[in-house]
């Protein structure tokens, strides 16, 4: 095979149990590749030890071979792979673009509310939570030298700004073969500005979703990437932490989401539309991709 093979990934969390909008992706990811003579790769998204269990990655393999899917072996397990993404971060570190910040969630709402009490209102990342404030920018290295070594927790952000004043003056662009939230595709101008100072890691998580994503697909060789519309708007981080640490750049498609009944997004905590429920209702694998594609 040419070194050209087009490379596609379905990369759940195993925080829950699988449910019809993942099987529309993991069915679409795996027949598209199949149809262009790709590989198709399961990749375990395991990093966050609190949401993720081993019984729920088990039910990820056999619902997707329900379904009828076959992936490429080894799987990649994120929680076996922490070096990489230290080894990015520590690259991104060396540009002086990242910091400690010690603000709490709890803390950043607090600080919300207080400004917005009194009339001012907090801009909102695209999948609506607050801003960080980002004081912590500014510390010195004395303070952030104290905040590590203080055994507080803390999470390492990116300097948005200062990233983006890094990349050269072409705009930073994704091509995307679906559609955005009002139906946008084509060459989409990246807006890693609307997320602030992201989180890349935690002094209790080693990396983000973000950091590990971008860092996999490119260790992986993922040329397309095709996932829920829900991740549109994230791909302007991944696009932007691609572009500082020279990885390629994979073509975007972000398919629609399977709503529930009442119009609402698909979670993994409703059983109801959960793949195994329809097997264990007699539901075969033809009548579920019946429902999806
Ligand atoms: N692990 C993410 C999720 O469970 C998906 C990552 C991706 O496809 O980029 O939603």
């Amino acid at each position: 095979m040419p070194d050209t093979q087009p490379v596609f990934r379905f990369a759940p969390s195993p925080n829950g149990l699988l449910h019809l909008g993942h099987a529309l992706s993991a069915v679409l990811n795996h027949d598209t590749a199949k149809a262009a003579g790709g590989k198709f790769l399961l990749r375990i998204e395991d990093i966050d030890k609190t949401r993720c269990r081993p019984e729920f990655e088990t039910a990820i393999f056999e619902d997707l071979h329900w379904l009828g899917l076959n992936w490429e072996q080894p799987v990649r397990r994120q929680s076996e792979h922490l070096d990489a993404y230290a080894t990015a971060l520590a690259r991104l570190d060396g540009m002086g673009i990242v910091y400690p910040a010690a603000m709490s969630r709890g803390e950043i709402k607090a600080a919300v509310a207080k400004a917005e009490a009194v009339g001012r209102s907090w801009p909102r990342d695209p999948d609506g939570s607050p801003l960080y404030p980002g004081q912590e920018r500014e510390s010195s290295a004395r303070e952030r030298a104290d905040l590590i070594e203080s055994g507080r927790a803390y999470a390492w952000r990116l300097d948005m700004q200062k990233a983006i004043g890094l990349l050269g003056d072409a705009p930073l662009t994704w091509i995307e073969s679906g559609a955005g939230p009002s139906g946008e595709d084509g060459i989409i101008v990246a807006d890693p500005a609307a997320w602030g100072d992201v989180i890349l890691s935690r002094s209790d998580a080693p990396s983000s979703y973000h950091l590990s994503v971008t860092v996999d697909d490119a260790l992986q060789g993922i040329t397309h990437v095709v996932r829920g519309r829900d991740l549109y708007h994230a791909t302007s981080v991944h696009r932007l932490l691609q572009s500082l640490l020279g990885l390629p750049e994979p073509l975007y498609h972000h398919h629609r989401l399977v709503l529930g009944t009442d119009g609402r997004k698909l979670s993994k905590s409703n059983q109801d539309t959960g793949i195994a429920a329809f097997r264990s209702a007699g539901h075969s694998p033809e009548d579920v991709r019946a429902l999806i594609v």
